[in-house]
C-alpha cells in the first residue's frame, strides 16, 4: 500500500516554493529594516506554557492541540501558535537584562487539530513578530505600520484594517459579565459550544460560525463600551497615530481574537478574496501573557501571518519558478565530457545550469530547455567544439552566436547575473 501525508499536512512542491522563499525574504528583509531580529524556538514545548499562556477555555487549548506524552510521561505539545514560546525564550534567556526592548520575529510551522480544509490545515505556516517591553500605542502602531507595509510588498490588495480594544483585567470582568447576562438570556439560542463558552468564556462566542449564535450575540454590548479610562485612552492614541501613519481602519468591536492573552489593542486584516477564512493575519497586545507564564509584568505586541493564506492570495502573474540559466546541449562523446566541466564549474558560480545526461537527440534536448524555460541554451557541436567555440542560443529571442567555450562564464555572468 502506498503511503500518503496525513490528512491536514500538506507538501509544498518545488513549483510553489518559489512563492514561498520571496514571502519569506521580503520578512526578513522588512521586519529586520523595523529593527526585529529572528529567533528559532522549537516546535515542541510543555502543554502547561500553552495551557496557561493561551488560556484553559480557548479553541486552541480544550480542542485544537496535538499533545501527547513523551517517553517519559511529560505531556508535550506541538507548538499552536509562536507568541507564547517567544515569551518564553525571553524569560528563560533574560533577554530584558540586555535592554527591556526586544523586537522578533520567527517564521516556522505551527500545529492544530482542526477540520482540514480550504485555507485551515492541521500544520500550517506562521510569520510571527513580537514587541515585548514597550506598552506604549506608538509601538502597537509601529506594529500594524510593519504589517501592512509587510502585506502590500507582497503584492496584496484590497486589505481591510480592522481594530478594537479589548480592556484590561481592570474593566473586562466586568464586560464579561455584563455579556453573560445578556446571552444567559438568549441561551436557549446558542449552540451546545456556546453554551458551555457562556460559563467559561462567553466572549469566544463572538467567534462561533452557528448562525443562532450570531443572531443571539447582534445586539450585545461592545467591549469597547466598558473599558476603563486607562484603555480608553490607550485606543485614542492608536487610531491617532495609524491616522498619523495613514493607515485607514475600521473599527470592529465583535472581534475579540481566539486567545485570552490579548489585552487592550487587537487587530486583523482581512481580505474578502478568501470567503469564510478570511483572515489572513491577527494580532494585538498582551500585556498578561508574562504574567501567566513567568510571574513578570511585561507588556507585548505582535501579529501572526498565515502563510498559506496569504500565499492564496498574492498576484498570479508574478513568476516564482525557478528557471535554470542555461540549458547544455551536447552532442555526445568528447562534447558530453566538455558539457560536464562546464555545468560543475558553472554551478560554482551560481548559474543555474541543466544537462541531457542521456545522450538524446539535439532535437529531444532542445525540447526539453523549452519545457524548462531555460533562458540560454549552449550547444556544444563536436565540429565547433575542436575549434574551442560554442552556439549560445537565447531562447526568448532565439537569436544565436558563437563564443569561445573559454569566455562562456564571462559571457553568461553579463547576460544573466545582473
Ligand atoms: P481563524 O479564525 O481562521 O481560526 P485564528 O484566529 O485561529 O484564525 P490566529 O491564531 O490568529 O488565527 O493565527 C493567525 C493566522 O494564522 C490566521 O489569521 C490565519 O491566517 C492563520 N491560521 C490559523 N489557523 C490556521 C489553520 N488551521 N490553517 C491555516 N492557517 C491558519
Ligand atoms: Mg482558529
Amino acid at each position: 500500500m502506498e503511503i500518503k501525508a496525513i490528512r491536514g499536512f500538506n507538501d509544498i512542491l518545488p513549483d510553489e516554493i518559489g512563492k514561498w522563499q520571496f514571502v519569506e525574504n521580503t520578512a526578513r528583509e522588512i521586519f529586520e529594516g523595523f529593527g526585529f531580529s529572528e529567533i528559532r524556538i522549537p516546535i515542541l514545548e510543555r502543554t502547561e506554557l500553552f495551557s496557561r499562556g493561551i488560556g484553559e477555555a480557548t479553541d486552541i487549548v480544550e480542542k485544537e492541540m496535538y499533545t501527547f506524552s513523551d517517553r517519559s510521561g511529560n505531556s508535550l505539545t506541538l507548538r499552536p501558535e509562536a507568541t507564547a514560546s517567544m515569551a518564553r525564550a525571553y524569560l528563560e534567556h533574560q533577554l530584558y537584562t540586555f535592554d527591556p526592548v526586544a523586537k522578533l520575529y520567527c517564521l516556522g510551522p505551527m500545529f492544530r487539530y482542526e477540520r482540514p480544509q480550504k485555507g485551515r490545515y492541521r500544520q500550517f505556516y506562521q510569520i510571527d513578530a513580537e514587541v515585548f517591553g514597550v506598552g506604549n500605542p506608538m509601538v502597537d502602531v509601529e506594529v500594524i505600520l510593519m504589517l501592512i507595509h509587510f502585506l502590500r510588498r507582497v503584492g496584496l490588495e484590497k486589505l481591510e484594517l480592522q481594530i478594537n480594544s479589548l480592556g484590561c483585567p481592570i474593566c473586562r470582568p466586568r464586560y464579561r459579565e455584563e455579556l453573560k447576562t445578556f446571552l444567559t438570556k438568549r441561551s436557549f439560542q446558542l449552540c451546545e459550544d456556546c453554551q458551555r463558552r457562556l460559563q467559561t468564556n462567553p466572549l469566544r462566542i463572538f467567534d462561533c460560525k452557528v448562525e443562532t449564535c450570531q443572531e443571539a450575540i447582534a445586539d450585545a454590548p461592545k467591549v469597547s463600551d466598558f473599558i476603563c479610562p486607562e484603555c480608553q485612552d490607550h485606543f485614542e492614541k492608536v487610531k491617532k497615530y495609524l491616522e498619523m501613519a495613514g493607515l485607514v481602519y475600521i473599527l470592529n468591536p465583535r472581534m475579540v481574537r481566539g486567545l485570552d492573552y490579548y489585552t487592550r489593542t487587537a487587530f486583523e486584516v482581512v481580505s474578502y478574496q478568501l470567503g469564510s477564512q478570511n483572515a489572513v493575519t491577527g494580532g494585538g497586545r498582551y500585556d498578561n501573557l508574562f504574567q501567566e507564564i513567568g510571574g513578570m509584568d511585561i507588556p507585548g505586541i505582535g501579529f501572526a501571518i498565515g502563510m498559506e493564506r496569504l500565499i492564496s492570495l498574492m498576484p498570479k502573474e508574478k513568476e516564482f519558478i525557478q528557471r535554470p540559466h542555461l540549458f547544455i546541449a551536447a552532442m555526445g562523446g568528447e562534447t558530453q565530457r566538455e558539457a560536464y566541466q562546464i555545468i560543475n564549474q558553472l554551478h560554482l558560480e551560481g548559474i543555474r545550469t541543466e544537462l541531457d545526461y542521456e545522450g538524446k537527440s539535439l532535437k529531444s534536448q532542445m525540447r526539453r530547455a523549452d519545457k524548462l524555460k531555460a533562458r540560454y541554451a549552449l550547444i556544444l557541436g563536436e565540429e565547433e567544439l575542436k575549434r574551442g567555440k560554442a552556439i549560445l542560443r537565447n531562447m526568448e529571442t532565439k537569436s544565436q552566436e558563437e563564443i569561445p567555450v573559454g569566455d562562456l562564464l564571462s559571457v553568461l555572468k553579463k547576460k544573466v547575473l545582473l
